[in-house]
């Protein structure tokens, strides 16, 4: 494995070779992307390349170095993150991050942080961050994943040189889902309900969301005023059902809404000829709504449901904020 292994991502990977052979990495990048499109696998396989003792152009992904960072105990890479179930990457974390930062490299030249989704960085721990990018100790390098860099304070921004990670296109999806063992007719239907993202697709997969998302999608695109409370509460159990507390129940309902999210946004692209309309996946209920929606009705339902992940993510009454989109929608469809 290597930079370049990783799929859709190439450009990141020749940007970085290119850096370091011209002796010119910086000490502090913002890797930007979707979910699931590798930026962590990016991350991880940047740090073998810098910290490996064996290879030349490469890591050689043999020796203990390589081992160790691919099973995440290598004393030079910590990786900052906080439970998924948490809104916040509270102060605790950079403080060791810190101190971690303190400590002479172990093993080489290189010492690598990685904050994994970065926006949840809250304004004490990025002030706290900030203190280590404007003085970066020589050797260190700080890789902040997310996948909303516009939430993060601009004053990190500023400090970090910004790597677009890209949506992968389906002919790289299919192919890369086949090899992880996805059978052919899901692996298809993943790759059109993704928006470019495998580790999404992959999730989905594991967690056997297909018929959910059918049925959820099935009823959302009939959706009538007389239904929205019903749907709402329907999703809050199911997510509580899955989840093992209060809050993780919140991250289910945002990871659900995703579902819808990425319907409307083809539904949009198809409107304004940015996507082609021979789709297999959910053909009925496009074949139903198509007609009926102007594009820009089409793109305001996306907002709506953008609106509300915005709200249920900052505590808003996840039944409340679910009827009320499903209403729009209802009015929006012409049906409510
Ligand atoms: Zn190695």
């Amino acid at each position: 494995m290597s930079l370049d292994d990783v799929k859709g991502q190439k450009h990141a990977a020749r940007f970085f070779r290119r850096a370091i052979a011209n002796g010119k990495l910086a000490h502090a990048y913002i890797f930007a992307g979707p979910i699931g499109v590798g930026k962590a696998f990016f991350a991880r396989e940047l740090a073998k390349l810098l910290l490996c003792t064996q290879g030349k152009d490469d890591n050689c992904g043999e020796c203990p170095t390589c081992l160790q960072v691919d099973a995440n105990s290598h004393p030079d890479v910590n990786w900052i993150n906080s439970p998924a179930s948490e809104r916040e990457l509270k102060k605790k974390h950079v403080v060791e991050m810190r101190r971690m930062v303190g400590l002479k490299a172990l093993t080489g030249e290189h010492k690598v942080f990685i904050i994994d989704d970065a926006e949840k960085l809250n304004e004490e721990s990025a002030n706290l961050l900030l203190l280590t990018l404007e003085e970066p100790p020589t050797g260190s390098l700080f890789l902040l994943l997310t996948g909303q860099p516009e939430r993060m304070l601009s004053t990190i921004r500023s400090r970090c040189q910004v790597i677009k990670f890209r949506p992968l296109s389906r002919d790289l999806l299919e192919p890369l889902l086949d090899r992880l063992k996805v059978p052919a007719p899901e692996a298809k239907l993943l790759a059109q309900a993704c928006g470019g993202s495998p580790g999404m697709a992959l999730r989905w997969w594991q967690q056997g969301i297909l018929p959910f998302r059918a049925e959820l999608l099935a009823r959302l695109t009939q959706i009538r005023a007389t239904e929205v409370f019903s749907l709402a509460t329907k999703i809050e159990s199911h997510a509580r059902q899955a989840a093992d507390n209060r809050q993780a129940a919140r991250w289910t309902v945002l990871d659900i809404l995703q579902h819808p999210l990425l319907f409307y946004r083809r539904l949009w692209r198809m409107k304004v000829g940015a996507e082609a309309k021979d789709e297999v996946l959910d053909r009925e209920w496009i074949e139903k709504l198509e007609p009926r929606l102007s594009p820009e009705e089409a793109r305001e339902i996306l907002e709506e449901v953008m609106l509300a992940r915005g709200r249920i993510r900052a505590n808003a009454n996840i039944t409340l904020a679910l009827a009320e989109l499903f209403s729009r929608v209802s009015q929006l469809q012409g049906l409510g």
